[in-house]
């Protein structure tokens, strides 16, 4: 790839070449720390799409007949390649995403391990016998390639968005395109030179960058089978209910609203830790950010005070050049606005901020998208701000008596992604864990996503499909199984050489 300057396009990589499509549009790559402008992204339309999709093409039965062990041992190399550029494509998440260095690496990290998953690829490939299912006939099922696979990311996780989808799907013997996110490609496209410089044969997986016509262009492109998205929920509904009328498979996860109950017995230093963390962290930009503190009884009362100390001791900066920054600017000028504004329009509902971030300000960087953490307190369950995913660094405090009257608001959100409680009793947390309408559950911990070897595993408006990403259900979702029967004769029956 070229080295990238504010007005460089982005190049996209097809049959194995990296080059400049010749489109007419383009949309800046932003450094949120300064709000300067560090790249170009293509808006690639149906033709580059085309292109990619014969290049899949091209490369397709090869690859499908390459044995399980050898892709794996692309994974490997792959792997040990990661390791070696990790500090860099950590510092490359921070530049065009914000986020800490700290973050980025984790970035970084789940998305290794989902290679490191991908290595078992010839144990996630067997199949199953079952011998005798009739007398002398046996049934069998293996798995076997779906054909062109799709992955549409999010800007929030450069590196591990992408990575929950492209390793298990080349495993399992499919072609790839990759669309990164056009606000953060430059960590995806140095993710895919990485993974030719391990080894992966050309035109096998290819990139594409761009907004709807691009997105649009794949998901009605009939050679392709399978589409893996990562988004706001609007754009998921969107993309499954596109997807599957086409003909495809759609796993598409949405955004949230997580909960984080915290109980009047709760360890309350280690409640404001998990909370600060969950609500904080990636700037809020995280689908499984815990968004909405719900303190049951005397937890607000006992919470609040040091919650609010932790979250004014934040050190909000440019984290592409000042480490001590505990928080960085969020993706863009505009989302920093809404965020804004739903705080704004809070207070106007009856909310009291008790945390204000709109004011904070870093004098060397004026045009850095930066707002300040902020909480607020006194959430009802009919605000806007309690209702719509914020995305942005603010935490909502809602106030319940019991655990009964809480977990009844929060089973009525559309969405499921996350929720988490804090409590020292084995009654609550059981109670919890099984009435919540959530996929994924935290006690005693403040963010549980879930790690490689696990599904993804959002529920209603937070993911539209079966199969999630990740885990053996990742492995289920770029594949499709074969189920054979065979009558067997008896040994000896009618065999030339037995009357011989
Ligand atoms: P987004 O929905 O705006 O964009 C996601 C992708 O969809 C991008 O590649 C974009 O180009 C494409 N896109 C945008 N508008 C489109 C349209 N009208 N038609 C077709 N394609 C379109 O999401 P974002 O702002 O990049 O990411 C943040 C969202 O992602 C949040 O809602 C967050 O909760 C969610 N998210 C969810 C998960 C999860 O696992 N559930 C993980 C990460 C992020």
């Amino acid at each position: 790839m070229s080295t990238q300057s504010a007005q460089t396009p982005v190049p996209v990589f097809i049959g194995g070449e990296w080059s400049v499509p010749k489109t007419a549009a383009h949309t800046p790559v932003f450094n949120p720390s300064t709000g300067e402008v560090i790249a170009q992204t293509p808006m690639c339309g149906a033709d580059v799409v085309d292109q990619a999709v014969q290049a899949c093409e091209a490369a397709a039965l090869d690859w499908a007949e390459t044995p399980p062990i050898e892709r794996a041992r692309v994974m490997f190399r792959y792997k040990a390649l990661i390791d070696k550029h990790f500090e860099e494509l950590a510092q490359m998440i921070t530049r065009e995403h914000g986020k800490t260095i700290v973050e980025a690496r984790g970035d970084v990290l789940r998305g290794m391990e989902v290679v490191e998953y991908a290595c078992s690829a010839p144990e996630l490939l067997k199949g199953e016998v079952l011998e005798n299912i009739a007398r002398g006939i046996d049934c069998d099922v293996i798995k076997q390639p779906v054909g062109i696979c799709v992955g549409i990311c999010p800007y929030n996780f450069p590196a591990l968005v992408p990575m929950w989808m492209y390793p298990l799907a080349l495993i399992c013997g499919n072609t790839f395109i990759l669309k990164p996110s056009e606000k953060v490609p430059l960590t995806g496209v140095r993710l895919i030179e990485l993974l030719h410089e391990a080894g992966l044969p050309k035109g096998v997986l290819n990139v594409v960058h761009g907004g709807k016509e691009c997105v649009d262009a794949l998901l009605t492109h009939p050679k392709i089978r399978a589409i893996s998205f990562v988004g706001s929920s609007p754009i998921a509904k969107y993309i499954f209910e596109m997807g599957t009328q086409h003909g495809k498979r759609v796993q598409a996860a949405g955004g949230a609203k997580n909960y984080v109950f915290v109980m009047p017995d709760a360890d309350f230093d280690n409640s404001v830790k998990g909370l600060v963390d969950a609500a904080f962290g990636c700037a809020g930009q995280r689908c499984m950010a815990g968004s909405t503190a719900v303190a049951i009884g005397k937890a607000g009362d006992h919470l609040l005070p040091p919650l609010a100390e932790a979250v004014r001791s934040i050190k909000v900066g440019p984290t592409d050049r000042d480490p001590t920054a505990k928080m960085g600017a969020v993706i863009s000028q505009q989302h920093r606005d809404k965020v804004a504004g739903l705080v704004d329009g809070s207070v106007r509902e009856g909310a009291k901020v008790v945390v204000d971030g709109r004011t904070v300000k870093i004098p060397e960087f004026p045009k850095g998208f930066y707002l300040g953490p902020t909480v607020v307190d006194h959430v009802r369950e009919n605000m806007t701000i309690a209702k719509d995913e914020v995305f942005g660094p603010v935490l909502n405090v809602m106030r319940f008596d019991d655990l009964e009257a809480a977990i009844e608001m929060s089973n009525k959100t559309i969405f499921g992604n996350g929720a988490c409680i804090y409590t020292q009793s084995g009654k609550a947390a059981r109670e919890f864990r099984h009435r919540i309408k959530s996929g994924m559950v935290g006690i005693n911990i403040g963010v549980p996503a879930p790690l490689a070897y696990f599904p993804f595993s959002g529920w209603d408006y937070s993911f539209f499909g079966d199969l999630h990403l990740q885990g053996r259900e990742g492995v289920m979702f770029y594949t499709r199984q074969k189920v054979t029967t065979t009558r067997w004769f008896r040994y000896g029956e009618g065999d030339i050489w037995h009357k011989e």
